[in-house]
């Protein structure tokens, strides 16, 4: 059964969309059978796995309005070796549908239903706010990945956001839990950076992944390319650093898969 994992941060620009792309591709590359779902209307991780969001035929929007199967929406990919549940602006139309629509909440967690024993993971990037489509991919979620940059306010962020998870969590996926806290854009000579770091570690043990994710330019550069990094620049220090996460997150799974085989 392939294992779900939102990447969500109410916060913008922490890196988010790049985990999902990199991560996805990272985790194709070893052979996992992967899908990721693009549920913020920027449609950026969309784009950066090298589909045009403008000459998409269905979107996340299709799946949570008009009930259309995973599968009628989900394109391969060749180039990156993953499935790609697309979004682009007609998303946006989804969170305000949604309002309207029975059992909203958990729209998404029935459509993938179907669809999980044929993926190993299933990524989901959220877009940048606590609305109804967040909602729907913590509903839909085993765990939640949350990606974040070591910087002054960012633990009281992470409390927020740890609140919120805990409360929805209680009201729509009891179950939920976080996957793991990922240091984004990371810069070791950045003595706030290494305060902030040892403070997250101090908090959350070993929740915060071993692989930190440093600040490199060919990470911002690879979207303009439409690809994952590790098809831009294999040797970059983004590149490995994905890789590492992925294998840090398998090995997790693993542990998780064993830990629920014995109980
Ligand atoms: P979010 O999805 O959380 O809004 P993004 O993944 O879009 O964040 O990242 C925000 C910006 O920072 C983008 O321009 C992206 O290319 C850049 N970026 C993300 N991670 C890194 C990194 N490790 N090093 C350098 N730039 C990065
Ligand atoms: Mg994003």
């Amino acid at each position: 059964m392939g294992r779900v994992i939102a990447i969500a941060n109410q916060k913008g620009g922490v890196g988010k969309t790049t985990t999902a792309v990199n991560l996805a591709a990272s985790m194709a590359a070893t052979r996992r059978k992967v899908l990721l779902i693009d549920l913020d209307p920027q449609g950026n991780a969309t784009m950066g796995s090298g589909i045009d969001k403008y000459d998409l035929e269905y979107t996340a929007y299709h799946i949570l309005v008009d009930d259309k199967p995973v599968q009628d929406v989900a394109v391969h990919s060749e180039d990156v070796k993953f499935d790609i549940i697309g979004a682009n602006a007609d998303v946006t139309a989804a969170e305000i549908k949604l309002m309207e629509v029975f059992a909203r909440e958990t729209k998404l967690r029935r459509a993938l239903e179907p669809v999980r024993d044929q993926y190993d993971f299933i990524f989901i990037d959220c877009p940048p706010s606590l609305n109804l489509l967040t909602v729907n991919a913590m509903a839909a979620a085993d765990a939640i990945l949350v990606p974040m940059q070591c910087e002054y306010y960012a633990l009281e962020g992470l409390t927020a956001l740890m609140d919120t998870i805990e409360q929805l969590a209680s009201v729509v996926n009891p179950n939920l839990v976080i996957e793991g806290i990922l240091r984004t854009m990371y810069d070791p000579r950045n003595r706030l950076a290494n305060d902030v770091s040892e403070q997250l570690k101090n908090h959350f043990g070993s929740k915060v992944y071993r692989t930190v994710i440093p600040r490199n330019v060919r990470l911002a550069e690879a979207p303009s390319f439409g690809a994952p990094v590790m098809y831009y620049d294999k040797s970059s220090t983004g590149s490995k650093a994905y890789l590492a996460l992925a294998g840090e997150v398998i090995r997790r799974a693993e542990q998780e898969n064993q830990a629920a085989q014995t109980s």
